[in-house]
This record gives structure tokens, sequence and C-alpha cells, in this order.
């Protein structure tokens, strides 16, 4: 796969996995000839500040939230697409950068 195929991967990736196309941006990975996600995030809920209101979890594309008292994000689960955070009315949950992520 070459970079110049890489948007046509993340759409049908995308697709395939049910969500929408391009929501989180890939790149080459030049060195194994693959395509990884970047940048590599993953939601990360702050206690403190959840009231658990559910909206993060209403608007996660891939069901990645589950609230039980506050809100908890399922890593394997999360693409780190942002919705949940700029959704917060709370401030509560953030995006934090984890190692990358393969195709
Ligand atoms: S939207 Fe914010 S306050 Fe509401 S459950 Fe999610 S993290 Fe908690
Ligand atoms: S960053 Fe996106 S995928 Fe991850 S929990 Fe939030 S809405 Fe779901």
């Amino acid at each position: 796969m070459g970079p110049a195929e890489i948007p046509d991967f993340a759409d049908n990736h995308g697709a395939e996995a049910g969500l929408p196309p391009k929501s989180v941006p890939w790149i080459h990975d030049v060195s194994r000839d693959r395509a990884i996600q970047t940048p590599p995030r993953v939601a990360v809920v702050d206690t403190e500040q959840c009231a658990g209101c559910g909206l993060c979890s209403d608007v996660c594309p891939v069901d990645a939230v589950t609230i039980n008292h506050e809100a908890h994000v399922d890593p394997d689960r999360c693409i780190g697409c942002g919705t949940c955070s700029r959704e917060c009315p709370r401030g509560a949950i953030a995006l934090r950068s984890v190692a990358p992520r393969r195709s």
C-alpha cells in the first residue's frame, strides 16, 4: 500500500467497522508498509468532574463508553475521534496519547 492509497483504505476500513469515513486520520508507516492510525489517542474520563449524564455514550460512534454512575471508556474500542470530548458539558473527558495502532 502506498501513501496515495491511504485515503481509500481509511474509507473502506471505516465503512467495514460502521464508522464515519476518515473519522481518524491515517498515515503510511513506511518501515512496515502498512497504515497506522494517527495521532494515536484514547478518551480518558476525569471521574471527579463526570456527572454520569451519558451524553458521551450517546454520541460515541463505536459504543466505547459505558455509564455506571460515571463514564468508562473501553480503550480497545475507542478510536480517538474526540466526539465525546467535544460534547461533554463538564469538560470531563479528554484525549490522551497512546501507542500507535496498526491496521
Ligand atoms: S458527557 Fe461528560 S459528564 Fe456526561 S457522562 Fe460523559 S464524561 Fe461524564
Ligand atoms: S474518542 Fe470517540 S471513539 Fe473514543 S470514546 Fe470518545 S466518542 Fe468514543
